[in-house]
């Protein structure tokens, strides 16, 4: 008997969800019932500057309304912070993170000298550019006295120290596709990324590491999300080779173009779901406009 496979559509409650959003959930709801799998929401609150229980209350609203239904209980990462801090504590005595004490304004006065007397700074996929490494060899002694001090610090993955405990070869499953088309075997490149946080005084665990771990906490073994993620997959795939969790199979669809070709944004309120159910849209309608912009509801 083959495994049953595992669905999640995993929102950030920090505005309202779009119609990519939209697409995102329909697609691993519709993916899962065609192979009789299991459909997870997952509400990822980690940071709490950012997540507000309204947005909470919409996204179970706007869902509803667009006829999709999901386990219970539902996973809010606010609740499981021992879980991602017991994580950190293993990476911490592998001894590939570092604290990381540059302010954005330190950071960006070091990139702009760099780029004013004509050298390039590494850019991550995003095109921010990567924090300096200098703060890897920090004395272990100095840096837990600047944190005893009170220092503000981030936890940051030392990329080079990681990927060298990570096999040579690391790689994902593609059954979408990235940006440039990637797909099938890819290839990961998380050194792309550069040092990144995985845990600050304020969200103690980041955005990847939550992710990881909660994919393998819940069984899951379809990411289904917008390509706007593609490349972070690299970071999740290091991720779940030094903590020794599965790598699930990927597939990122394509964005949704917001009214003036650029990227959806939740700030937006015109493109969001509630806006088109006040507009009169049914949930059909939502379908045919995705299918409109070319994008397989399959
Ligand atoms: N929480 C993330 C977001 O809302 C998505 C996470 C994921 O699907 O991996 O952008």
């Amino acid at each position: 008997m083959s495994k049953t496979r595992v669905f999640r559509f995993a929102p950030s409650p920090n505005g309202l969800l779009h119609l990519g959003h939209a697409l995102s959930a329909m697609l691993n709801h519709d993916l899962a019932a065609a192979c009789g799998g299991r459909f997870l929401l997952r509400i990822e609150d980690i940071d709490p500057a950012r997540s507000r229980p309204e947005f909470e209350a919409a996204i179970y609203r706007d869902l509803a309304w667009l006829g999709l239904s999901w386990e219970q209980p539902v996973r809010r990462q606010s609740e499981h912070l021992a879980f991602y801090g017991k994580a950190l504590e293993r990476l911490k005595a592998m001894g590939v993170l570092y604290p990381g004490f540059l302010s954005r304004g330190e950071v960006k006065a070091r990139v702009e000298a760099r780029e004013k007397a004509g050298g390039a700074w590494p850019r991550d996929p995003d095109g921010a550019p990567l924090y300096p490494t200098e703060e890897r060899h920090l004395d272990r002694d100095e840096a837990q006295a600047r944190i005893a001090a009170g220092h503000r610090h981030a936890w940051r993955l030392d990329m080079e120290k990681a990927r060298a405990l990570a096999p040579a070869v690391l790689d994902w499953q593609e059954a979408g596709e990235g940006p440039e088309g990637e797909t099938g075997t890819v290839t990961a490149r998380p050194e792309r990324w550069g040092d990144v946080i995985l845990s600050r005084p304020d969200a103690p665990a980041s955005y990847h590491l939550a992710v990881v771990l909660d994919d393998a906490a819940q069984g899951v073994t379809d990411v289904v999300r917008g390509q706007d993620l593609f490349h972070a997959t690299a970071v999740h795939r290091l991720l779940q080779s030094l903590l020794g969790l599965p790598a699930p199979r990927y597939r990122h669809h394509g964005l949704v173009p917001g009214p003036d070709g650029k990227k959806l944004s939740k700030s937006n309120r015109d493109t969001g779901i509630a806006a088109y159910r006040e507009k009169g849209f049914l949930p059909p309608d939502i379908r045919a406009l995705l299918a409109g912009y070319g994008l397989v509801l399959h």
